[in-house]
């Protein structure tokens, strides 16, 4: 049998999903498939591409033991909650066990209506459907936690947005789709045993040291704060953008989840936003970590419902989410210092990574190019000009550069040792908007090749690979994507 469920989300009490069963589509036609991570997951990629697999990552078929729900949750979006969300488009088929031993939602993106819709048709578009595609493999190369897409299939329908559109779902994998907006579901309904049952649920799941903790629900509010104060702290350090940081797109695992109109930064401005709905910058890349920490601040909220001692609840949250700051400023320094290649930790290291970043930001530098770029001038101080010439005013970064050199020789050790470990934390490839862009308009017109050669290029973001050096370079002003769109 191809999948192999075990679906413990299921099992939970009728309040929690709702029963939905994919809608099948006209003519199913497998885009990608995602052959390495298909391994890692103990399937044959082979038994993943005969006829009646792609009828199931269609939807058209169901696999035996699947037990196909629709996921409840709420959400505070743009700062406005909205008591009922839910899969309006995403349909759970089950979770697998791994080799490896981990348990693994295998879900369907774009699948069909569920009760949770609303006006909407249920389904995707195929541009964010590949998107979704290449930018989490991505984030995934780049060591970032993430749910990842095992597959797309082309529905062979049209989907009515602003335009008309082909039609495709999305084979996505997480380590649940379990949100801050689920908590949230429970608590704002006063459905405080469901409440508990979730909370127990995700520390079983998720967090299993915590069970026999003597104050477990205060301590998972912080295991989860601490984990998201990590993954903020990484998607800043390659320049990554979510877009829509709503509660409904946070998960309890920690996994950056819902690429909507998310982008990678290309000249350094901190006030960077992308999506076309959020005119007021709420999640521009800089807002991120205190976005979080007040998406955060609403899941305290529910689970402080369970805290035992009620007197001191508050405090007592506050307390949780005041480990974000540190959790975050020690793996945003740590990032910072291996990617300007320091090993020993000063004081002084912020004020030399703000001076550069500074400097950036006046001159718009490239942020990856910036970083990559520096990896060599570690090894050959001649190599500065390749940096320089990302300055707008060349000159501005000698000034960074002269600190940055007298830093470097305080610490010995030798160049090319430095400027290896450099490369392996500063990519020398992302996705960049305008080759996803490109993707995407090619693969409308039913030719796949720019993605998968994008995927392929993103496979090894660390490493030089000379022959796709143009994928290193951001857009030209003609080619430049100010704006993305949800596309839903
Ligand atoms: P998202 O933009 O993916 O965070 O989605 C926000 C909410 O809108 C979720 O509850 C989705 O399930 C729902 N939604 C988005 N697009 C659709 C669609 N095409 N049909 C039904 N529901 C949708
Ligand atoms: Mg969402």
């Amino acid at each position: 049998m191809l999948f192999t469920f075990d679906n413990s989300y299921a099992r939970l009490p009728d309040d929690f999903h709702a029963r939905a069963l994919p809608t099948p589509v006209a003519a199913p036609r497998l885009l990608a498939l995602n052959e390495k991570f298909a391994t890692d997951l103990g399937f044959d990629p082979r038994a993943l591409s005969t006829p009646e697999a792609i009828e199931m990552l269609a939807g058209n078929r169901l696999p035996p033991m699947a037990e196909p729900i629709a996921m409840a949750y709420s959400g505070h979006q743009f700062g406005h909650f909205n008591p009922q969300l839910g899969d309006g488009r995403a349909i759970l088929l089950g979770e697998i066990v791994t080799p490896a031993g981990a348990r693994r939602d295998i879900q369907l993106k774009g699948s069909g209506p569920t009760p949770f819709s609303r006006r909407g048709d249920g389904r995707a578009a195929l541009g964010p459907v590949l998107r979704e595609y290449i930018v989490s493999e991505a984030m995934h190369r780049l060591h970032i936690p993430t749910t990842r897409a095992l597959a797309a299939v082309a529905t062979g329908e049209f989907v009515l947005r602003d335009e008309v559109l082909p039609g495709a779902v999305l084979t996505r994998v997480a380590a649940s789709h379990i949100r801050v907006g689920t908590f949230e579901y429970f608590a704002s309904r006063g459905e405080r045993v469901s409440l508990q049952a979730l909370a127990d649920y995700v520390i079983a799941r998720h967090y299993p040291d915590l069970a026999d903790e003597a104050d477990k629900y205060e301590k998972l509010l912080e295991a989860i704060v601490a984990r998201q104060a990590r993954l903020i702290a990484q998607w800043l350090l390659v320049g990554f953008i979510h877009g829509v940081m709503n509660t409904d797109n946070m998960t309890i695992s920690g996994e950056t989840i819902d690429y909507g109109p998310c982008a990678f930064m290309e000249a350094y401005d901190p006030k960077t936003v992308f999506s076309f709905i959020d005119r007021q910058g709420r999640y521009a890349y800089a807002n991120q970590p205190s976005i979080a920490v007040w998406n955060l601040t609403r899941l305290a909220e529910c689970l402080m419902m369970l805290f035992s001692n009620e007197a001191e609840a508050p405090e007592r949250a506050n307390a949780a989410l005041a480990v974000f700051r540190p959790h975050f400023q020690e793996a945003y320094l740590d990032g910072l210092r291996r990617k300007l290649g320091l090993n020993e930790a000063k004081e002084e290291d912020s004020a030399l990574a703000v001076d550069l970043f500074e400097r950036m930001g006046a001159n718009e530098a490239d942020f990856t190019l910036t970083f990559r770029r520096l990896c060599a001038a570690a090894e050959e101080a001649t190599a500065d000009a390749d940096v320089a010439t990302l300055f707008k005013d060349p000159s501005a970064f000698a000034g960074f550069s002269e600190n940055w050199r007298a830093r470097l020789a305080q610490e010995g050790g030798d160049g090319p040792t430095r400027a290896s470990a450099m490369r392996r934390t500063n990519p020398a490839f992302i996705p960049r908007n305008h080759r996803v862009e490109e993707a995407i308009a090619a693969a409308i017109k039913d030719d796949l090749t720019p993605f998968h050669t994008l995927n392929r290029v993103l496979e090894n973001p660390f490493e030089d690979q000379p022959e796709f050096a143009d994928y290193m370079l951001p857009a030209h002003p003609e080619e430049r994507v100010t704006q993305t769109f949800c596309g839903t």
